[in-house]
């Protein structure tokens, strides 16, 4: 026995078959197509299959538009070819076969929320872990409390807005954690003799560097440079006494890559950190702790933009010293929007002073704002992912988001509408009340209608319609 709902799927399958095909269903794609759904049927094919060649021959004698009406009608979906869209997909990663799991990572300092401007490294960097099974890990970078100071408030923010583009990390670490680990592996540096305890005045350390010419601190013994390590740590060198610089090549091309600084003294009387507070007074800078956590954290590929080139050219020099061997790199262009404000500082000072009405100010292109929008995260992983890791820069405007928003909303959003400018009009002589059915979605009548009741008052009836049609 056939239940009334596998009758209703057979004739479903066979009505979508015969749009298909120009209004002639075919038995073999309908059981095909049936047995796929319901796999269970296939113990009772013998029972299924003189129902199946019924209603295909049903089905075939109906006109193409009647078809059309009946799917339309009961499931509110017609294929169409532009739904069938194909998806686009990211490039492969390079030499992927090398390694047995992919693992990437996103590294904001929590000083700020997050905006578009990070939207590249998070959605390459999730998408390629998901695509190769790999991990998508989380680090914050908050190990500079005096000019770029992380904020209680915006670690969460930041998790809250991974969360919202539906990335999942496996790992998280905070650098104010790591403190200790940075100091280990400086100290292996200065013993090993690939660092250095440097006590120039800046001005003379950068003479000497733009002449090629090595630092007098620089051939002190590995006992000579521990002992000045401890002095950094224990106060008897104040802030800008002393930095510790990683060795490299002093005849390197670019100047900014030389010998250069991994960790300096912050005082933590005037800097207290906002998690850490005044425990520590050495910190590490950028090229260094991101250098060795990615390295313990097992990154296998770094997405990042291409500003971040000569940071790879500097950390190599530690990675070498160390007998690392450096991550796969993919450096991408920078994307930018116009008209959204995409500096962190701006945006900072901005909500500070009041000039922005917060973080989801409408005119900033933060993931708060762009949530409040009405911008869905699938729009936004869908252009990145379009735009991919491409070198070139890119600008979006808010009419790209819009438009790719619209083909994520289309399906869902019910039709309401406005009327812009209104100017009111009389229509006079209307004989009986009437009613009009507008439908929610014009490709969904299941969600059913809008209902307007005009009701005439001695025959006449106001409207309101736009200035514009009005004119
Ligand atoms: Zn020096």
């Amino acid at each position: 026995m056939t239940t009334n709902e596998e009758r209703e799927l057979i004739k479903k399958i066979a009505l979508l078959n015969a749009l298909h095909y120009g209004g002639k269903a075919q038995f073999q794609p309908v059981l095909g197509k049936l047995l796929t759904e319901q796999p269970h049927l296939k113990a009772r094919i013998k029972e299924i299959i003189p129902i199946i060649n019924e209603i295909v021959k049903e089905v075939n004698t109906l006109s193409l538009e009647e078809q059309k009406r009946i799917v339309e009608e009961k499931w509110g979906e017609v294929p169409s070819k532009e739904r069938v869209e194909a998806v686009k997909k990211l490039p492969p990663l390079p030499n992927v076969d090398k390694y047995e799991h992919v693992v990437t990572r996103f590294a904001p300092n929590p000083d700020c929320v997050l905006h578009l401007g990070s939207a590249r490294a998070i959605v390459l960097s999730d998408e390629y872990a998901k695509m190769y099974k790999g991990s998508f890990r989380l680090r914050f970078e908050d190990t500079d409390p005096r000019l770029k100071r992380s904020a209680l408030p915006f670690y969460d923010a930041v998790r809250e807005d991974l969360k919202w583009l539906d990335c999942k990390w496996d790992m998280e670490i905070i650098q104010s954690d790591r403190l200790p680990i940075y100091y280990e592996y400086a100290e292996a540096l200065l013993k090993n003799g690939g660092a250095y305890v440097c006590t120039s005045p800046p001005e003379k350390f950068r003479k000497l560097m733009l002449a090629k010419k090595p630092c007098p601190c620089r051939q002190l013994s590995p006992n000579e440079q521990l002992t000045r390590w401890k002095k950094m740590l224990d106060g008897t060198y104040k802030e800008g006494a002393a930095v510790v610089r990683v060795k490299t090549d002093l005849k390197h091309p670019n100047p900014a890559v030389r010998d250069w600084p991994a960790l300096r003294i912050i005082d933590p009387k005037k800097y207290p950190h906002p998690r850490v507070g005044g425990k520590y007074r050495v910190w590490p800078l950028y090229n260094f702790s991101a250098g060795i956590d990615d390295h313990l954290m097992g990154i296998t590929y770094i997405i990042r933009g291409k500003e971040h080139l000569t940071n790879q050219t500097r950390q190599e020099y530690m990675y070498q010293h160390l007998g690392w061997k450096y991550p796969v790199t993919i450096h991408y262009g920078r994307m930018k929007i116009t008209d959204g404000v995409l500096s962190k500082s701006k945006i900072v000072e901005g909500v500070r002073t009041g000039a922005f009405t917060g973080w989801d100010d409408p005119r900033l292109a933060t993931f708060v704002a762009l949530r409040k929008r009405g911008i869905l995260p699938e729009t936004i992983r869908r252009l990145i992912i379009e735009v991919g890791p491409k070198t070139v820069d890119v600008t979006l405007s808010w009419d790209n988001l819009y438009a790719s928003n619209r083909k994520f909303i289309d399906p869902m959003a019910n039709r309401y509408f406005f009327v812009r400018d209104p100017r009111k009009i009389l229509v006079k002589r209307i004989q009986r009340a009437t009613t009009i059915k507008t439908r929610l979605h014009p490709e969904r009548p299941e969600r059913g209608f809008r209902i307007f009741k005009i009701k005439p008052k001695n025959g006449e009836a106001a409207f309101w319609i736009s200035n514009q049609d009005a004119n």
